[in-house]
């Protein structure tokens, strides 16, 4: 249990120790007939149980209007260790997004679906049919261990296969054991007598705040494993999966206006054999258990941690709690993010199709009907689905029988080849925003689409269309969509109006740098054009858009998370 268990604890911190293990009100919460709002100490509780309260911000005028309450409804996560699904689980899930959310299916950048617009009186029955399926909610937020994400397919090589594995194993192993999820939305017996629960790794105060772990396989950072507090980068010799680099204290949010935070991309701190990578986990996140900010939420990220304590005492610590010595660490290099698409055939014959989702969203809109072809593909697929940390989705392990009937049902559904599409809109990344997200200044997934068409004009005029340039959106500088590793972000401060940051290295290894503030759509054109018109001129051979950015001094780079506010 936590050493900061019995000190003086702020409010959050003491909320957590009362709330008998997150049961705090959430059951009178949910059963109160008169709002469609839940207390606000459970709104921070129900966190824990992969729920968010948001309301419809579209329609708050309108509301506010007639005097009735804002539209409130709840976001809804749900945890997919390294993202594998089968398709009675796509079926299940699929349907649950047109019942009870807004008929939309989101693939996040963690590799988890996330419904929206559910209503209070249908979020406990949503669980409960989501719990059938065998996925879960539990911790896909909070203060505890998310989603653990993975190399996305792991029929790819028999070392995808082992570290998706080893992601499933961590996941369980740093689940929450408390039984109040149970009993809050699958209506399970309260423990007999009132025995109070007991959380072996976290304690009553869980953690000082969210902890992400990735994997990934070089040379593919498909996971953008450095933006994660812990990472786990496999070292393969042979073709064998001999262990792990590990990589701690990365994060990409911050706060506007407060140069105390910022976004850091992690270290790499030694290696440690396969067969430690579960206890090695337990070790980095019992550390940050017992070292992190409580005092302060906006500094109790494990990277301020280890910028606090230095990585010296970091490893000694690791060593002394849980025995765990880091060797020095492997050559391992990362040479690209994102993810392959298209159709890919494995050494057993079985083919995979990696599907772009713009934004993440599964709809059926704009005559490609998404939804409607993997509903129809799983009714017949013997593989899985697979969701990549890029809001993408792998049909994985297609029998060659079915390759014909899968490309003419996407055919059919106005699915389009990876060919149609700019390789700057395959590697578009946009976090959900408005109008659900409470943080969010300014647009993302619903504007990032028609922004791209605009910019694609820019490059097809100066003949870069080809270019893999990668472009993130956020409504918020929290950090969703992992914008400060887009080689151009933008970050919404209002309404229309970004902060642009440049010069992120392609491969997710360099945080990119505040470039302009407050741009509206006519600034980011024209800043853009003139950028691209330089770099379509004197780049380098091979040289990437956010290295040229660098060399030609528009920015300068950024080499530690601490540097990231200095002015150049
Ligand atoms: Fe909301 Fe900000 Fe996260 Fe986007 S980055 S979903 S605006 S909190």
């Amino acid at each position: 249990m936590s050493k900061q268990d019995s000190t003086n604890l702020p409010a959050f911190e003491a909320l957590k120790i009362a709330s008998n293990y997150l049961r705090n009100t959430i059951n009178e919460s949910l059963s109160n007939p008169l709002t469609g709002s839940i207390n606000s100490d459970d709104q921070l509780l129900i966190k824990f149980h992969g729920v968010y309260q948001q309301q419809n911000r579209d329609l708050d005028e309108e509301r506010l209007k007639q005097k009735l309450e804002p539209l409130y409804s709840y976001l809804i996560r749900i945890r997919v260790p390294g993202g594998v699904t089968s398709p009675e689980q796509w079926k299940a899930i699929d349907a649950l997004s047109d019942t009870y959310a807004d008929g939309e299916l989101k693939l996040t950048t963690r590799q988890a679906f996330q419904f929206h617009a559910v209503l209070k009186r249908n979020l406990k029955t949503t669980i409960r049919k989501i719990n059938d399926t065998l996925l879960d909610t539990l911790a896909a937020c909070g203060d505890v261990n998310r989603n653990v994400m993975s190399s996305a397919n792991p029929y790819e090589s028999p070392v995808h296969a082992e570290v998706s594995e080893h992601a499933r194993q961590i996941s369980a192993h740093l689940s929450p054991q408390t039984g109040a999820y149970h009993e809050i939305w699958l209506d399970k017996e309260l423990i007999a007598g009132g025995t109070p629960d007991n959380e072996p790794i976290y304690g009553k105060t869980y953690l000082p705040r969210k902890f992400k772990i990735a994997m990934a396989i070089p040379p593919r950072n498909d996971t953008d494993v450095l933006s994660n507090d812990l990472g786990f980068i496999a070292i393969v010799e042979n073709g064998v999966l001999k262990g792990y680099n590990l990589s701690v204290g990365g994060g990409m949010g911050y706060s506007f206006g407060n140069t105390a935070t910022y976004p850091r991309v992690a270290d790499v701190v030694g290696y440690i054999p396969a067969e430690a990578v579960v206890k090695a986990a337990e070790a980095v996140l019992v550390f940050q258990r017992d070292h992190g900010n409580r005092n302060d939420r906006k500094q109790a990220r494990l990277k301020y941690t280890i910028d606090k304590f230095g990585l010296d005492y970091f490893r000694d610590e690791i060593k002394r709690t849980h025995g765990i010595l880091l060797e020095p660490a492997r050559p391992a290099e990362f040479t690209t993010q994102g993810d392959e698409y298209g159709w890919n055939q494995g050494a057993d014959g079985y083919w995979h199709f990696t599907l772009f989702v713009e934004g993440g969203k599964l709809t059926d809109a704009k005559g490609i009907k998404a939804k409607s072809a993997l509903r129809e593909i799983a009714e017949f697929h013997t593989g899985t689905f697979i969701l990549t940390g890029n809001q993408n989705l792998v049909i994985a392990q297609i029998s060659p029988s079915d390759k014909k009937k899968v490309e003419e049902v996407l055919q059919r559904h106005g699915i389009k080849d990876k060919d149609s599409y700019t390789p700057l809109r395959l590697h578009s990344i946009a976090c959900a925003a408005l109008p659900y997200c409470g943080l969010s200044f300014a647009e993302a997934e619903r504007y990032l689409p028609l922004l791209v068409d605009k910019i694609e004009e820019l490059l097809a005029k100066h003949g870069i269309s080809d270019e893999p340039i990668s472009i993130r959106m956020t409504g918020c500088p929290n950090g969703c969509g992992r914008p400060f590793l887009g080689e151009i972000a933008l970050v919404g401060r209002a309404p229309g109006k970004y902060n642009l940051y440049l010069g992120a290295g392609f491969s997710g290894n360099r945080l990119n740098k505040l470039y302009k503030e407050m741009v509206d759509e006519d600034g980011i054109l024209t800043t853009l054009n003139s950028l691209f018109e330089d770099f379509a001129a004197n780049r380098n051979k091979r040289e990437h858009f956010g290295d040229f950015v660098i060399r030609a001094g528009y920015v300068s780079a950024v080499t530690e998370g601490k540097l990231f506010h200095k002015v150049q």
